[in-house]
């Protein structure tokens, strides 16, 4: 029998419906951007304006919303740990990939190195830095950063992502932390090639510059299992697309996925950037508010999507 209060399926939604939901979102997250401060522990991020604000939604059938800020471009940041883990699974395999980094959520800061020394000698999963960082160095000798490079481009559908030198240099310059991990990984034995040509790929692909729009390309993709629905092609494997959306979902914000998965529940990845990718039922969205709440995720894109998914019953749990 059917039930008449289930809400109405996200595909069958009204087009009205939809558009109004995004607007109201926008104007939710552009008036929360002032609460949170934009990263200033890589110097060259501290530029960026904290009241920006962008807002892109692709839907599988080709059609696409944009609110405010959807074109400036700014670097990708932990972004491009779901691009280096679609990338090792792709050249190294399930196996070959998780024998070598775990799969649990830390409940720890991104770039926390407590437990990796503590409790475990595998960091605990490819969305915090140390985890990234070991995935990074399954690629080191397979993959040029220019062939990432074009992989990114591919999944963004965005030729124009590229490396920002002065995020790099910035980045490099004030990465000690970055490279504790690195070499507390070879000291454990456990990296897999070597620390300085690992941390720098590290570097440069979170310096990789994207847009909110690049983003939702790479959100649509991700929800419509790994096939670009634009041009038919498949860029990522299904069980790797199941794999990397389990990931975001648990692993995603941070020590926020928890608080994220129960008010959003849709699979999402942040970075200090301002950029957050979510991978939607039929839909890829894609944002940017540099202003971040303490745990490093935008402050306004978390607000704009809370929205979003309660209006819209995007929850993945929802019924
Ligand atoms: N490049 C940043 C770092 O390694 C990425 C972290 C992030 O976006 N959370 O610290």
């Amino acid at each position: 029998m059917k039930n008449k209060n289930k809400k109405q399926s996200v595909y069958t939604r009204s087009a009205e419906l939809v558009e109004r939901v995004f607007s109201e979102a926008y104007y939710i997250g552009k008036a929360s951007a002032a609460k949170g401060v934009v990263a200033s522990y890589i110097p060259e991020l501290a530029k960026a304006d904290p009241t920006s604000f962008g807002l892109y939604m692709l839907d599988e059938g080709g059609g696409s919303l944009s609110f405010g800020e959807t074109e400036t471009r700014f670097s990708i940041q932990s972004i491009c740990k779901v691009i280096i883990l679609a990338a090792a699974l792709k050249y190294r395999g399930f196996r070959g990939t998780f024998d070598h980094v775990m799969m649990e959520p830390s409940g720890d800061a991104f770039n926390s190195i407590l437990k990796l020394d503590m409790r475990s000698n595998l960091p605990f999963n490819p969305m915090i830095n140390a985890g990234a960082i070991q995935t990074v160095s399954l690629l080191t000798d397979v993959l040029s950063f220019d062939e990432l490079t074009a992989f990114a481009r591919e999944l963004c559908h965005d030729e124009g992502i590229a490396l920002d030198e002065a995020v790099y240099k910035s980045e490099f310059e004030s990465g000690d932390r970055n490279r504790a991990i690195v070499y507390l990984l070879k000291s454990k034995g456990v990296l897999m090639a070597d620390p300085d040509k690992t941390v720098d790929l590290y570097f440069k692909m979170c310096s990789l510059s994207v847009t909110a729009r690049s983003l939702a390309s790479l959100g649509l993709v991700i929800s419509n299992g790994g096939v670009d629905p634009l041009s038919g092609g498949r860029l990522i494997e299904s069980a790797h697309v199941r794999t990397i959306k389990s990931l975001m979902f648990t692993c995603g914000m941070y020590d926020f996925s928890g608080e994220f998965g129960v008010r959003v529940g849709i699979p999402a990845k942040s970075g200090v950037g301002g950029g957050l990718v979510c991978a939607a039922h039929g839909m890829g969205i894609g944002l940017y508010g540099p202003a971040l709440d303490p745990f490093g995720n935008s402050i306004a894109a978390v607000q704009a999507m809370e929205h979003i998914s309660e209006k819209l019953s995007l929850h993945v749990f929802d019924y």
